[in-house]
């Protein structure tokens, strides 16, 4: 028998969501807040883009829109390091041809909009506010932005993709025994743009993530199809230097002449960029349960949200929705509050992970990459990871180009960590890692950490 569903927000997660419902045949409603980006778009004239990687792509297949995605993303096979006065060094992320992609947030969005409105059985509703909800009954109420005209809807559940401050969450949050923590870090973010050169080339390196890594912040750019790149600013609220110090244009231009000069001098509007684009705030927000009963269940930011250090935000939400669509196999509709209930002790401890593992990237990112004894790290998990293709994975990898559970990463990535210390210890070991002596040590130590079954 097929339910009648309503979806709270038409992110990218909800309208994936919607999708895999409704090859089910369950009766899909969507309800967004905003206007319909295909139309109109709050992001007009900005190009904002994130990183899609494994974990996404899986997610999108059940859509069918892969390929269409892929088509216009741009894959970034590694790192370029830009140091203060310019040089560049670049870090693979992988092996040869893996690479993560970088994709546009609207595109990907509208591409999943257009997916969701090819099936008759769901229907998307804009401009409709979720301001209220009795979990219970399963009822949404929302308001629409023009007439404020205010309609209750009920039906068999509520999936909530209505993003980090998600209004069915915040209801969830009065129930008995709802566990709530949310963290905010002392950085804000803020985009800003290199244009394309005047021949429409990459004014950088097209096919990398660059960095410009300054320990207290970092600076990022990631390549979009026209040519150009968005940059995001990552830095302090307060401080200084921090967004609050840079209270001038003289300031700002001074600011990035001493720590960004080869950035600055392709960012012709720069100072427009800066005083023009919000800046954003950071948080993590960790939860449980991620469902009510058979009534509600939490998918995407409104379950998870993180920083965005390990690009993996969006690419855990389009995981969420492949793991529903395993259980929507597995059980029978009458009894969804035991799926909703597998749903949450199979995703919130890899929720909790891969929020511990952006944290973490942020020091990686800002700190470690121009750090002698990281890079030596990065040289041995390369060495290991040619030795023993199948046995070792980076903790990159692992989060990137897998989908071993996030947990399951996360505690790897500590044995990593131990093994990789090991292995620095034996004297020359990155100049003659492959004598025959050196090799037994490898392998004995391999051997411990990574006992063969
Ligand atoms: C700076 C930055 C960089 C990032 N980079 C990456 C990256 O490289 N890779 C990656 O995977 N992720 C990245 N992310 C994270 C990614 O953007 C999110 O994880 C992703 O957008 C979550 O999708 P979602 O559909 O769950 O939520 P959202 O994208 O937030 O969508 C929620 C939707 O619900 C609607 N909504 C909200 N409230 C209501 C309401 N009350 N009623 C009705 N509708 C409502 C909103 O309008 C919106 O359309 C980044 C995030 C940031 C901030």
């Amino acid at each position: 028998m097929s339910k009648h569903i309503t979806i709270v927000g038409g992110g990218p997660v909800g309208c994936l969501a919607a999708i895999y419902l409704a090859k089910k045949g369950h009766h899909i409603t969507i309800y967004e807040r905003r206007k319909d980006m295909r139309k109109e778009s709050e992001y007009a004239g900005r190009s904002i883009n994130l990183a899609l990687s494994d974990r996404g792509i899986r997610g999108l297949e059940g859509a069918g829109i892969v390929q269409d995605i892929l088509n216009v993303a741009i894959p970034m096979s590694g790192r370029m390091m830009h140091s203060v006065d310019g040089e560049q060094m670049y870090q693979a992320y992988g092996k040869e041809g893996q690479a993560i992609n970088s994709v546009s947030r609207g595109g990907i969005n509208i591409a999943l909009l257009n997916c969701a409105d090819s099936f008759d059985n769901i229907s998307i509703h804009f401009e409709m506010k979720c301001i209220d909800a009795d979990l219970d009954r399963s009822i949404a109420s929302f308001e629409n932005s023009e007439t404020h005209n205010i309609v209750h809807i009920q039906s068999d559940c509520i999936i909530a993709t209505d993003g980090a401050y998600s209004a069915i969450r915040d209801k969830m949050q009065k129930l008995d025994r709802f566990n709530y923590h949310q963290y905010y870090i002392d950085q804000g973010y803020k985009e800003l743009r290199i244009p394309a050169l005047s021949d429409g080339s990459f004014a950088l390196e097209k096919n990398a993530l660059h960095i410009w890594p300054r320990k207290q912040y970092m600076m990022i750019a990631l390549p979009n199809m026209d040519g150009s790149f968005t940059c995001t600013l990552f830095f302090p609220f307060e401080g200084s230097p921090s967004f609050s110090s840079l209270d001038s244009d003289q300031k700002i231009l001074d600011f990035f002449a001493e720590q960004f000069p080869d950035a600055l001098s392709l960012m012709p509007t720069l100072l427009d960029d800066y005083h023009n684009n919000p800046t954003g705030s950071l948080v993590t927000m960790r939860l449980s349960p991620w469902h009510y009963k058979d009534k509600v269940l939490l998918i995407g930011d409104a379950a998870h949200a993180i920083v965005p250090f390990y690009g993996q935000g969006m690419n855990c939400g389009f995981e969420d929705c492949t793991v529903l669509h395993e259980l929507l196999d597995a059980y029978q509709e009458h009894e969804w509050d035991s799926m909703f209930a597998e749903y949450t002790a199979k995703r919130k401890p890899n929720g909790d992970a891969i929020a511990e593992l952006a944290l973490n990237n942020l020091i990686e990112m800002r700190d470690l990459v121009a750090d002698p004894y990281f890079l030596k790290t990065k040289k041995v998990e390369k060495i290991l990871s040619e030795l023993y293709p199948q046995r070792f994975l980076s903790l990159y990898s692992m989060v990137t180009f897998s989908h071993i559970p996030y947990s399951e990463a996360l505690k790897n990535g500590r044995i990593n960590e131990e093994l990789c210390k090991e292995i620095l210890s034996i004297p020359n070991i990155l100049e003659e890692w492959n004598s025959e002596g050196n090799l037994e040590l490898i392998n004995d130590l391999m051997n411990t950490f990574y006992p063969e079954l």
